[in-house]
Formats: structure tokens, C-alpha cells, sequence
């Protein structure tokens, strides 16, 4: 059942109703009836126990055997209920079902009187079957009071029609993009992967150690041999979209059935990307996000179940789609955090889809700029095929980089454009050409304080600061959704006129470039002044189209836009990232800011990208400047393999949180004298959560640190159930967590 319960339940079948694995029931649960999924079903011989029967089959498409299997296997490694993975996969079905159309059809019986104007409306029914009244009264050229008498007097009568999801074929006939050199290589690597050609596939190439075991393993790992991963490595610009097309391409064309994934880490690429498609195949694919509506959500899901929908485009949860025959996943901007799941059942996505395509034996191909080090450490050592583009699409170049060293060239006071930022944006401007001022933090400003006493403003029962947004005049909490408008008085002492706001958000910036540049259009492209997709792909089209001179943007803007007139990229605090206390602020860092710096000048103009930093000689800035992201990720894994830390050893975090302290200290200290003593196993904690208070409710955090040879989904599992946690206090497992929150 997709409810939070530790295991499946066992009931009878009652005679004459006939169900298989994967089929939709009805059952008893305690007073009421509720929805579930077959596991298996076997014999009664053997159970002696009552068993309560089966209510109802319900009339759904049927979850799919690998379905079934990686929704097992997913709550197993996320050390999380299984009902809880299978509720994920079951979303599109909790979507209300489309409304059938009302429609006029023939019923065989004569009017009472048969004029013209009726002769034509029964020929036209009786030939095109049920119409809505309008378009048959339109067909017959006769006006709808025609129609209406003939319902009345028994002619036309009613119907329900269902209309079915249209998801038409996809084209293949139609020709791919020119390549070049390097994408051509690439590209046909791929569709060897995919077609099975490749002699790497199979379970010799099984990669990451994810561990999939259970009953379906053997039969599995015979039909697995189209199982393998690629990771296609390529700068900002290179053209992957349209190499990993060809693989799509590829995978559609080896069987009429084959269904195809590719996941997106944020709803404002989609537009983009959809296009590409409807260009390369002539059809839109299924799309599936947090923004696609009710009954929309629900043909998605079951034209996936019925094998209907070929091409799918979506957000992490996509991966959870019941497809009947999936041939290949691509995973685009792999890197990307946003990847991460971290409420309710938390998974990480790409980790996710390399699990999925091993036990559909379909081929997965993980792309991005800046790839993870877990996903370069599987390439250097074989377990991914490494595919590299290289050269930039096009006759552009890669944007020339350079560092603002702040401490020489600061800002005036209470601004926050450095002067060399503010000439080279003088002189872009003068040529009509873009500017894209990136930094990574939402609303006005980040911290308000009171003058008067000297206190940040928190939400009422959350530690995390409240951050300033002028566009709406309200003070939110970025972790909870928190929000109150911005007091007259501190909250704290009383007095007036005390709060400022202290430093920069996305807002503030933009303010200072209006007040700078007053004849240049602006834009603020975030979270909070975009909302969703249409939204998005309106803003992207206006800065594609040359309708504004200066975007400032968040992280949202950083990822796959193709803008050919931005020519300089500034980005306002370039040590954002690494003053987080996480074991990936650097790698992120740099993600970010090359993906960031790589949008300048992607067209025929070369582009400039100006950092501006506290700290030019971090690795990771001199990584930027000289380019050499060989040589930032080799200090960065080397680091990460002395201390033992992911990808060269495995990380989990068991996070306590409830009201009451007492309840709270008494739980966490019995668990932390019962940690069980384990090879290769490191516990660190209790400790107060970096956020110790969150939502009212108070955290400890443990962090276990292990080898990857060991079962650490085993060793958090057989550590909990040691201590029984009292009613108040609810325990979270992070399995690689990515938030040290
Ligand atoms: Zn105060």
C-alpha cells in the first residue's frame, strides 16, 4: 500500500476475481479499504492463519515487474518504507481521472417527421460516430435546435466518450542535426550503446556499487544486456542535446515499443528542451513536473503504463513512471543538486536512474559540463564508457575569465557592482549587446538586523535568517516558506526605524543597475519573479530576442539558455558557495560558476565573464581562470580519498527532530549508547543540527562515515531498531546526503 508501513500485507483472493503482480486492489486496512499494488500471489496451501479477501480489482493499468522491482529496491536503499517509494510511483493515479465528453450518437430509431435539415444531421452522426451537438450541427450546416429535437424524439441520444491521450508516434524518418567532428564520434558511440552493439553492456559494466539483489536478480541479469552507462562529457555549448538525440533516436528505432526517459533537475529547461524534440521528431513528448495539472498528470501515467508514451521529459519523480518497456534514461546537467530529493522519501536521482537501468537492462547516459566527481570516478575506472566532446559547437569560443580581486577593488559602500564590473558593463552596453549578472541568492537582501539591539531577524520557530523581499514587502524563510511583512518595530527590543537590511540579494542588485544604467531594460529572473514554465520560457525568449540589456539572475538562469547576444557574464559573489560548511561547496562552486560563465558568447561573439572574489587564490578560482578543470577536480579527489569521503567512501545522516527537548536528549543519548560496533565504520554526533530548530521542532544529527565496502543501509537499519523512538520524536535516514543542513 503506498502508505508509510513497514512491509506488504497478505490476503486472500476471493473466488471467481482473478489478480497478478502489479495489478491495482482494494483491500481492508484495519476499519477502512485502501488502495494497493500485488506483490506476488501465491498458492493458499500452507497458510494457516485467517486471511482477510481481496475487496475489489481495481481497473487500472498494472504496474510493470520492473517497476515493482525498483520501487523495492529504491526503498531499500533509501532505508525508507516501501510503501513510501510506491507512492511516488503511484502520483499519476491519485490525479483526478479526465471528465468524459457528453456527445450525440445514432440510435437506430426513425424521428416522428424527416425534413432535409434532419436527413443531413443522422448521415453526418452515422458516418463520423459521436460528435458534440455543436460541431454535428456545424458538419450538417443545420442550426443546434435541429439537433435538440432529435435527442428529444429518440434519434441522437447521449454519450459518455472518453477521450484518449493523444501522444503521437514520434517521426524518425526525419534527419538529425549536422555534427561535427567530435559530436559525430560521440553520437555514434552512443547509438551503439543503445543499440546493443557496443560488447560493453551487460553485467560486467554494472556500475556503482547500488547493490540490487533479491528473488528477480538472476532472471534479471539475463535480461539485463542492454544495461550500460555513459557519461557525456562536453563544455557549455558543445552541443550534447543534440548528441544524446541521436540516442534517443537510436533506442526508438531498434523496437516499435522501446520508451525512452530524460530527466531535467528544473521545470525552466523543459520548454527548451521539448522544442528540441518536436523539432528532432516532429511530436511533443510527455512531459511530467510539479506544474503539469490534475488530469494532464494522469494520461501521462497511464500512456507511460500503456506503453502509449514513447518520449518522456521530467523532473526526478519521472523516474518513477510505470514504463513497460524503457530502453534508455538520460539524465541532463548530472551534476546538478537539485537531483537530490530531501523531504519525504529522499533519493538522488542519478544514482536512482543508473539503479533503473540496470534492472530494466536500459542504457543510461548522464550529461553535463561539470560532471560530479562520483560519476568521473566511475569513468576513470571503466565502470562508465567517458565520452568527450570537444571542441564548442559553432564558430563560438569559450567567455575569457578573469577575477575581480575585491580587497583591491571593493564596491563603493552600500553597493555591490565593483568598478572594473561596472566599466566592462559600460562598454558591452554601448555595443548593444547583453549582460547576465548572476548571483545565487533570492529576494533583496539576505539578513535583516536591528540596529538598535543588534539582532538578525529569524522566523518565530526556525533558526534560519528571514531574508528581505521588496518585490512582495515580506520578510521568508527560504527553508519552511515562512513569511510575515516587515515590521515597524524590531521584534526583539521595540525600536523604530532600527531594521537595515544587510547584503545582497537578486533584487538589490537589480536595483543598483537601474539606478546606474537608467535607460537599460532590466530583469530579475528567480524563483520568486518567474513562476513556472511558461513564465520561464517567456523570459528566456524575451532575453533570447534581444528584449533586455541586463538579467539578474539566481542559479535558475545558469543552466542550458542559449542567449546570442550576451557577451558578458558578471557574477557578483563568486564566494557564495564555499563559505558553506559541505564537504561540496568547491565542486558546486565551480559547477555553478563555470556554468554560469559559460553563457557569455555562445553564438558568433566572444564572450567575458568578470568574478568577483575575496579570495583569488582558491583553487577554485584559479581552476576558472586558467580553465584547467582537470586540475581543480584532482586536488578535489584527493582530498575527498584521504579523508575517506564520497565517491571513495560512503556517507549517511540520521537526523532526530521533535518538540520536546527532554524527549529528544533522552532518544538520541540512548542511540548513541547503542551504536553498534562496526568494521570500517565511523560515528560522529549527536550534535545540533547546523539548523537546530526547524518548523518548531528541535534536530540532532548523527553522521556515519563508511567504506564503500560496506553495507551501510545494514548498519543504519540493525542501529535503529536497537532504540524504540518515543512518539514525539520522528527519525529521518539521509542516505549520501548532499545537504548539511
Ligand atoms: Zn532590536
Amino acid at each position: 500500500m503506498p502508505l508509510p508501513l513497514e512491509e506488504a500485507f497478505d490476503y486472500a483472493v476471493p473466488e471467481g476475481m482473478e489478480v497478478a503482480a502489479g495489478d491495482h486492489v482494494c483491500a481492508p486496512l484495519g476499519s477502512r479499504q485502501a488502495h494497493g499494488v500485488v506483490l506476488s500471489v501465491s498458492p493458499r496451501e500452507g497458510v494457516n492463519r485467517p486471511l482477510k479477501p481481496l475487496q475489489a480489482r481495481l481497473d487500472e493499468p498494472s504496474l510493470p515487474p520492473g517497476t515493482l522491482e525498483f520501487v523495492g529496491w529504491a526503498a531499500k536503499y533509501s532505508a525508507d518504507a516501501p510503501g513510501c517509494a510506491l507512492s511516488i510511483a503511484l502520483k499519476g493515479l491519485r490525479a483526478p481521472r479526465p471528465r468524459p465528453e457528453r456527445k450525440v450518437a445514432v440510435t437506430g430509431a426513425e424521428p416522428g417527421k424527416l425534413t432535409d435539415a434532419r436527413l443531413r444531421v443522422l448521415e453526418v452522426a452515422r458516418e463520423k460516430g459521436p460528435l458534440g451537438a455543436a460541431p454535428l450541427a456545424r458538419a450538417a450546416g443545420v442550426g443546434a435546435a435541429v439537433v435538440k429535437s432529435l435527442v428529444e424524439e429518440g434519434a441522437l441520444h447521449w454519450v459518455a466518450v472518453e477521450k484518449p491521450a493523444s501522444f503521437p508516434a514520434p517521426d524518425l524518418s526525419r534527419p538529425g542535426a549536422v555534427l561535427n567532428a567530435s559530436q559525430a564520434t560521440a553520437a555514434e558511440a552512443l547509438r551503439a550503446l543503445v543499440g546493443g552493439q557496443d560488447g560493453r553492456g551487460g553485467p560486467t559494466s554494472s556500475a556503482l556499487s547500488l547493490g540490487i539483489s533479491g528473488a528477480g536478480e538472476d532472471r534479471r541479469r539475463a535480461e539485463s544486456s542492454g544495461f550500460a552507462v555513459a557519461l557525456l562529457d562536453g563544455v557549455t555549448g558543445s552541443g550534447k542535446t543534440e548528441v544524446y538525440l541521436e540516442a534517443v533516436a537510436a533506442a526508438l528505432e531498434a523496437d516499435p515499443g522501446a520508451q525512452v526517459l530524460v530527466l531535467l533537475p528544473e521545470i525552466a529547461l523543459t520548454q527548451a528542451v521539448l522544442a528540441r524534440f518536436k523539432e528532432r521528431f516532429g511530436v511533443q513528448p510527455a512531459e511530467w513536473h510539479s506544474a503539469v495539472s490534475g488530469t494532464k498528470r494522469r494520461r501521462v501515467w497511464e500512456a507511460v503504463a500503456t506503453g502509449r508514451a514513447r518520449i518522456v521529459v521530467g523532473a526526478r519523480s519521472a523516474l518513477f513512471l510505470p514504463f513497460l518497456k524503457l530502453r534508455l534514461i538520460v539524465v541532463d546537467e548530472e551534476h546538478d543538486s537539485s537531483y537530490k530529493q530531501e523531504e519525504g522519501f529522499i533519493y538522488h536521482a542519478r544514482d536512482f536512474a543508473v539503479a533503473r537501468g540496470k534492472i530494466e537492462g536500459a542504457a543510461v547516459v548522464l550529461a553535463s559540463a561539470t560532471p560530479s566527481l562520483e560519476t568521473l570516478r566511475n569513468a576513470e575506472a571503466g565502470r562508465y564508457r567517458w565520452l568527450k566532446l570537444g571542441a564548442r559547437h559553432g564558430a563560438a569560443v569559450m567567455p575569457e575569465v578573469s577575477l575581480i580581486d575585491l580587497r583591491e577593488t571593493p564596491p563603493e559602500r552600500g553597493r555591490w557592482l565593483s568598478p572594473p564590473l561596472v566599466e566592462s558593463m559600460v562598454e558591452t552596453l554601448g555595443w548593444g549587446e547583453q549582460v547576465l549578472l548572476f548571483l545565487n541568492r533570492r529576494g533583496y537582501a539576505p539578513v535583516v538586523l536591528c540596529t538598535a539591539c543588534g539582532e538578525k531577524l529569524t522566523a518565530p520557530d526556525t533558526d534560519s535568517w528571514l531574508v528581505e523581499h521588496r518585490y512582495t514587502g515580506r520578510l521568508v524563510c527560504h527553508l519552511t516558506g515562512f513569511s510575515m511583512p516587515k515590521p515597524e518595530r524590531c521584534p526583539h527590543c521595540g525600536a523604530t526605524g532600527g531594521l537595515t537590511s544587510i547584503g545582497p540579494g537578486v533584487e538589490r542588485v537589480e536595483e543598483e543597475v537601474r539606478e546606474r544604467f537608467p535607460e537599460a531594460r532590466t530583469a530579475i529572473f528567480s524563483s520568486d519573479t518567474v513562476f513556472g514554465a511558461e513564465q520561464a520560457r517567456a523570459m528566456v525568449e524575451r532575453m533570447a530576442a534581444g528584449g533586455i540589456d541586463v538579467m539578474v539572475a539566481t542559479q535558475a538562469a545558469a543552466k542550458g539558455h542559449n542567449f546570442p547576444k550576451l557577451t558578458l557574464v558578471g557574477v557578483v559573489d563568486a564566494d557564495l558557495g564555499l563559505r558553506g560548511g559541505d564537504l561540496r561547496a568547491g565542486e558546486r562552486t565551480f559547477q555553478l560558476l563555470a556554468q554560469a560563465s559559460g553563457r557569455a558568447g555562445r553564438a558568433e561573439r566572444p564572450g567575458r565573464a568578470l568574478l568577483q572574489t575575496w579570495m583569488p587564490e582558491h583553487s577554485v578560482m584559479q581552476a576558472l581562470v586558467t580553465g584547467d578543470r582537470e586540475a581543480f577536480l584532482n586536488a578535489e579527489m584527493f582530498e575527498r580519498q584521504a579523508a575517506g569521503l564520497p565517491p571513495f567512501g560512503r556517507l549517511a545522516a540520521l537526523i532526530a527532530s521533535g518538540p520536546d527537548p527532554e524527549a529528544l536528549e533522552r532518544y538520541v543519548g540512548a542511540l548513541a549508547a547503542a551504536t553498534p560496533e562496526a568494521e570500517g565504520v565511523e560515528v560522529y554526533g549527536p550534535a545540533d543540527a547546523p539548523l537546530g530548530l526547524v518548523r518548531g521542532r528541535r534536530r540532532k544529527r548523527f553522521l556515519v562515515r563508511a567504506d564503500r565496502t560496506v553495507d551501510l543501509q545494514g548498519f543504519v537499519n540493525a542501529w535503529r531498531a536497537r532504540v524504540k523512538a518515543p512518539g514525539s520524536v520522528r527519525l529521518t535516514v539521509d542516505i549520501d546526503p548532499y545537504s548539511f543542513l
